[in-house]
């Protein structure tokens, strides 16, 4: 398709809803226009998927790629606890050689989760390029004072993970290893889950006092809470909900801190901690923050120290 057919391509696909009641302006002019809700603040995140790094041409279902381009920034929503209606803008750059039919699933998959996640497409843009890549931008909301960031997190609070950690990172580092990745190893690799009801509960409720989502290891992640929070955090090893598909392997640090899990990691004061009743099927608790100078410990079983100094995903090496 050329770029022109491909816009109205995706016009046709996704027509204006009537629930996206704030767009003034939707795909057709040079930009869209969008009326916040009122007193609201807007929260707006941008992410990149780039083939051979968040996905794979040739082991992902076209379908997966796109509802990955939009789970991913679900994620970075759920992390500051913002709430629908969601509005994205969707870049895609394409090599000459892509075919039809890739992009016409692509493009099923991203209809269906803007479905899911009730996100309405108000436009984006279209360019060459000799590798394939989509580029999300992502707006939602937050009630006045009532968003998360890395940085409230003090000494003394609990720290829990959504969902279970590793089979993603694990899908990736055999795809880089050059291996076909595992079959329910790919699964999780190709559709996150992110959780923005439990980023919107723990921010609307003010339970967290921070909160990060996963998505270049667990390790790596934790580390700009306690950074920005100006503390240290010890986790124990025994606690980290490791997806129960590894648990008949021998487990280690390295092998789940690599990212692409797309949990959600946050910090509760011990006082609040009664108030996660409602999601507390879905978390885990796998540390404390600890006063400032500590920076991450991993505890493991015997109390002795595990070195995770070095593991998480480094987009320049
Ligand atoms: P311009 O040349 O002014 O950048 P374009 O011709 O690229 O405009 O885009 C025309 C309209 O189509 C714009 O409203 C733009 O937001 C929309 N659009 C372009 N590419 C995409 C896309 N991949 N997904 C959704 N809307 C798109
Ligand atoms: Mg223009």
């Amino acid at each position: 398709m050329e770029e022109f057919e491909l816009i109205e391509y995706i016009r046709q696909k996704f027509p204006r809803s009537k629930s996206a009641k704030g767009l003034l302006l939707p795909i057709g002019d040079d930009c869209s226009v969008i009326r916040p809700p009122a007193n609201f603040l807007q929260v707006t995140t941008a992410d990149s998927l780039v083939e051979g790094n968040h996905f794979s041409i040739k082991y992902f279902a076209p379908k997966d790629i796109g509802r990955k381009a939009i789970r991913v920034n679900i994620s970075d929503m759920a992390s500051m606890g913002a709430c629908a209606p969601y509005y994205a803008w969707l870049t895609f750059a394409i090599p000459q050689n892509m075919k039809d039919k890739t992009m016409k699933g692509i493009i099923e998959g991203i209809k269906a989760d803007c479905g899911k996640y009730k996100v309405t497409l108000a436009g984006g843009n279209i360019t060459s390029a000799t590798q394939f890549s989509i580029h999300v931008t992502l707006t939602g909301w937050v009630k006045r004072q009532k968003f998360l960031t890395r940085s409230g997190a003090k000494a003394g609070d609990c720290v829990f993970v959504t969902g279970s950690i590793g089979a993603s990172t694990l899908a990736y580092k055999q795809f880089k290893e050059g291996r076909k990745p595992e079959p329910f190893l790919l699964k999780r690799w190709a559709l996150p889950q992110p959780k923005p009801e439990i980023g919107v509960f723990l921010a609307e409720k003010k339970i967290a006092n921070s909160c990060i989502d996963i998505s270049d290891g667990i390790f790596q992640d934790i580390r700009h809470i306690t950074r920005s929070s100006e503390v240290g955090a010890v986790l124990e090893w025994a606690k980290i909900p490791i997806n129960p598909t590894l648990k008949k392997r021998n487990v280690t640090p390295e092998m789940i801190g690599f990212g692409e899990d797309y949990e959600l990691l946050f910090t509760v004061p011990p006082k609040r901690v009664k108030l996660l009743a409602p999601v507390m099927k879905d978390i885990t608790q796998i540390g404390r923050i600890v006063e400032s100078g500590s920076d991450v410990e991993v505890i493991d079983k015997k109390g002795n120290r595990m070195d995770v100094s070095n593991i998480g995903f480094h987009h320049f090496t």
